[in-house]
């Protein structure tokens, strides 16, 4: 089978598990030469005779243009950039490849986060630098006795969970897709998002974009939050509204915030967010939750994921377009 990753990221240690394997693997060099992205005429003329394309991104104009391909392996979590539906509508499988290390990176950065707005420690380390000492000013509070409310318990969300679990919090969460055994495991009182919200000292979201997710974070939920409640997003900016954060920010109904994600990627950074007293809303490049561990587990989860569709069998616990099994090109592949 031939395997295309046409933009790679750049140790073999990443595609160890081809090794051994009679696939037909081809790099292109396109991140290496110029750091931009393969257009799609530039993948269709890669992916010719290919059966699996590693990659981020994925178009309709590309699926369409090549009849061959029967899988695309997102290798990460976030597969925004590549059209499912109309993988779906072609019969092409699409998988992703959450990797432990990376939900553990978005899991303790979230932590980190709280740490930071609850501490103070942005506004602390502008003023020592500014020549003050000030050392009985902006004092933060315990996290000890607060609660932290969790939006949307998958993966991150869980994760978060189970570090603050020795932390003498409250924790609250709302995920309408997870079962009641999973909260109560987990230590995590289930709850509708009205008390989320109301209730809690730290907001923390991590859910999927679905139509139900998308700006569920708006004017109305922020203002019904505690004042002195901090806001944080790490899971995609269109769970969002960015310009009611603002508001939120600027009009005191919540004390802080912290975004790692926006909508759209990169924001305008002459725009509203970066109006914000930034002591008051720290802000991120989407990479709050990058380490080398996380990178290297994506790229070798999706490697194996690629060899293991290719071999004929489907992780199913990573397809994102289930809805294609019935009719999937690669329904009479080889094992
Ligand atoms: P996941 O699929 O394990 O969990 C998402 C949860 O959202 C699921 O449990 C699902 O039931 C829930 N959900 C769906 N609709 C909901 C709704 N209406 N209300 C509440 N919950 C709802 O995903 P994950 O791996 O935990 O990732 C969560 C988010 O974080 C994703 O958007 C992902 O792309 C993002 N992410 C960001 C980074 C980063 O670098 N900042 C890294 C990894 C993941």
């Amino acid at each position: 089978m031939k395997i295309v990753i046409p933009n790679p990221g750049g140790t073999a240690e990443e595609y160890e598990a081809f090794e051994g394997t009679e696939h037909e693997i081809v790099f292109g060099e396109f991140n290496r030469a110029s750091g931009t992205q393969p257009s799609d005429g530039e993948v269709i003329e890669m992916c010719h005779g290919a059966e699996c394309l590693l990659s981020l991104q994925a178009s309709r104009q590309v699926m369409e243009a090549l009849p061959l391909l029967t899988t695309i392996v997102g290798s990460a979590v976030g597969v925004e950039r590549i059209d499912i539906e109309a993988a779906t509508e072609n019969g092409i499988l699409v998988v992703h490849s959450p990797s432990f290390e990376n939900v553990t990176g978005v899991s303790e950065a979230t932590i980190g986060l709280m740490l930071a707005l609850s501490k103070r420690m942005k506004r602390k380390e502008a003023r020592i630098r500014n020549g003050e000492w000030g050392q009985r000013l902006d004092r933060g509070f315990l996290m000890l006795g607060k609660t932290v409310g969790i939006i949307g318990f998958g993966r991150t969300g869980t994760g978060v969970a189970k570090r603050l679990a020795g932390w003498d919090m409250t924790l609250l969460g709302y995920d309408p897709y997870v079962p009641d055994e999973h909260f109560a495991e987990m230590g995590v009182e289930r709850v509708t998002l009205d008390d989320l919200f109301s209730q809690s000292d730290f907001v923390t979201v991590h859910v999927v974009i679905t139509p139900e997710t998308t700006k569920m974070v708006n004017e109305v939920r922020l203002r019904s939050m505690k004042p002195s409640a901090y806001f944080i997003n790490t899971s995609r900016g269109e769970a969002v509204d960015e310009l009611a954060v603002v508001k939120a920010l600027e009009e005191d109904w919540i004390a802080g915030a912290a975004l790692d994600v926006y909508d759209p990627e990169p924001p305008e950074t002459k725009g509203p967010l970066f109006n914000v007293d930034p002591e008051k809303l720290l802000l991120f490049p989407h990479n709050i939750a990058a380490s080398h561990a996380s990178r290297l587990g994506n790229l070798q989860l999706a490697a194996r994921n690629a060899v293991a569709v290719m071999g004929g069998t489907i992780p199913q616990e990573y397809v994102k377009n289930p809805a294609v099994l019935p009719r999937w090109r690669g329904a009479k592949a080889p094992g």
